[in-house]
């Protein structure tokens, strides 16, 4: 049966509602009829016990007339009367009580019955009378005592049926409550499941996964929005794959004229076509920097088309660790004297002999780095670039003096074509998400840290030996 979320709230609300309203509903009407029980019992008790009380004054009565008649013979009927009427009431108590009292009202009539009948002159002995009258009196008292005792055991069955009333609904509560509490928690499960879902397959789409599907778990609005999500994802999906297609397909497009533009340039430059002025060589080299401009643009949208697709593979090697580095250092030292930057390379010895990564690769990550710090420094300030061994890993600094990152973009400048707000340097917002590609494949991680004074510092770290323990070990 498939019910719509509103349907499941109510339906779990109603049971909820239900199970708790069920113990207090019943144990009301418990107390009620404790109560009913208990009045009955009390009224007829009390009649009891006023008819036991006024029997004594007819018993002491009647025992009088009894020996009033043995002497005078005329007031039979007197005793008559006083017996009938210790009849009655016990015919009244035995109505209305419970066995053995009227087994013994039997027994108390059938005693005065024996007083009236020896109470005559003619019948005999004035002991046999005496005898009789006790026998009475002893069964008037056992009524008294078993009413008394049917008394004691009307509370004690009224207490005991509300102790049982107490357990049950203590038990029933307790019961209802854990129901009601899984009730609860199963509800909330099957909402914030698929929402945990969805909120993991917006993140995984966030980060450019389109193929993994969320899993439809009921057929309810959150059920329908999980195959809508799946259907936009694919289309999504869909989507990117026609724009790495399209980008792959210009930028592959775009590389011979730039190639062969560059070769023009350079025939022209060498004078085989005339000599040049200079001025003219001058907007001559002007060019060669914009297509060389544009061709790293083009590598750029290449490397993360290919990163995206997950088709950027890397040919692993064993590099020399020192030298590695200190080669790629070095490379920009012509560029700081050039601009006046001090610039300082530190490469521990301490570093292991060799290490695994593409050099490719790593390069071009390393590279993007001092790019940006020689292209965010402005003249006279300071870079640094330091690499130091840690427990299983290499990791790398580039520092600078530059303008910095300001603290809301730390993360997002690693997003591809994210450009900082106040930066004036021109660039496509490519690099940093490439470095970081790159280095997540080696299985290494790359941020930005907050430093004391002006400027940036970024900072990553590689595993010395490829397949290391991960980017969030890293981190
Ligand atoms: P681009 O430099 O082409 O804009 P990047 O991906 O290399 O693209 O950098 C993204 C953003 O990160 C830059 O626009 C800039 O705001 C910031 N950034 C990167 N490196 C530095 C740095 N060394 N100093 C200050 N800001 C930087």
């Amino acid at each position: 049966m498939s019910l719509t979320i509103r349907e499941k709230a109510l339906l779990a609300a109603g049971l909820i509602i239900t199970i708790l309203i069920a113990p207090t509903a019943y144990s009301v009407l418990m107390l009620r009829r404790i109560a009913e029980l208990a009045a009955s019992r009390a009224a007829a008790d009390s009649r009891a016990s006023g008819l036991v009380a006024g029997l004594d004054a007819l018993v002491e009565d009647a025992r009088r007339v009894a020996r009033v008649v043995r002497l005078d013979p005329e007031t039979g009927p007197r005793l008559d009367e006083s017996i009938e009427q210790i009849q009655d009431v016990l015919r009244e108590i035995k109505e209305s009580s419970d066995p053995p009292i009227p087994e013994l009202c039997v027994e108390a009539a059938e005693a005065f019955g024996t007083v009236r009948r020896v109470a005559r002159p003619e019948s005999g002995e004035e002991t046999e009378l005496s005898d009789a009258e006790a026998d009475a009196r002893a069964a008037i008292s056992r009524i008294k005592t078993a009413l008394q005792r049917a008394a004691g055991a009307h509370t004690t069955e009224a207490v005991n049926l509300a102790a049982s009333a107490a357990r049950f609904t203590l038990w029933s509560s307790a019961i209802g409550f854990v129901v009601a509490i899984l009730l609860w928690a199963s509800l909330v499960r099957s909402l914030s499941r698929p929402l945990r879902d969805l909120l993991a397959g917006t993140e995984k789409i966030g980060r450019g996964q389109f193929d993994d599907v969320i899993p439809i778990r009921a057929d309810d609005e959150l059920g329908r929005l999980a195959g809508a999500f799946n259907r936009m994802a694919e289309a999504l999906g869909d989507i990117e794959k026609m724009k790495a297609e399209f980008l792959a397909a210009a930028s592959h497009g775009l590389r011979t004229p730039l190639a062969c533009a560059k070769g023009h340039i350079s025939s022209l430059a060498s004078g085989r076509h005339g000599e040049m002025g200079l001025e003219s060589l001058k907007t001559l080299v002007r060019i060669e920097n914009e297509i060389d401009r544009v061709s790293r643009f083009v590598d750029q949208l290449l490397d993360l088309g290919r990163l995206r697709a997950g088709r950027l593979t890397l040919s692993m090697r064993d590099l020399p660790a020192a030298a590695f580095f200190t080669n790629i250092g070095r490379s920009f030292e012509g560029l700081a004297e050039e601009r006046g930057i001090r610039y300082k390379v530190d490469v521990s010895n301490d570093l292991p002999a060799r290490f695994n990564a593409d050099p490719d690769r790593l390069g071009e990550a390393l590279i993007n780095l001092l790019d940006n710090a020689f292209k965010y420094t402005p003249l006279e300030g300071q870079i640094g670039f330091d690499v130091q061994p840690e427990e299983g890993w290499i990791r790398v600094i580039v520092d600078d003096t530059g303008p910095g990152i300001p603290a809301g973009e730390a993360k997002r400048i690693f997003e591809r074509y994210y450009r900082g707000g106040a930066v004036s340097a021109d660039g496509a917002g490519l690099g940093l998400a490439i470095s970081r590609g790159i280095i997540e494949k080696h299985g290494g991680a790359i941020w930005s840290e907050e430093k004391e004074g002006p400027g940036a510092r970024f900072v990553f770290k590689l595993p010395v030996q490829a397949g290391g323990a991960g980017p969030e070990a890293a981190a």
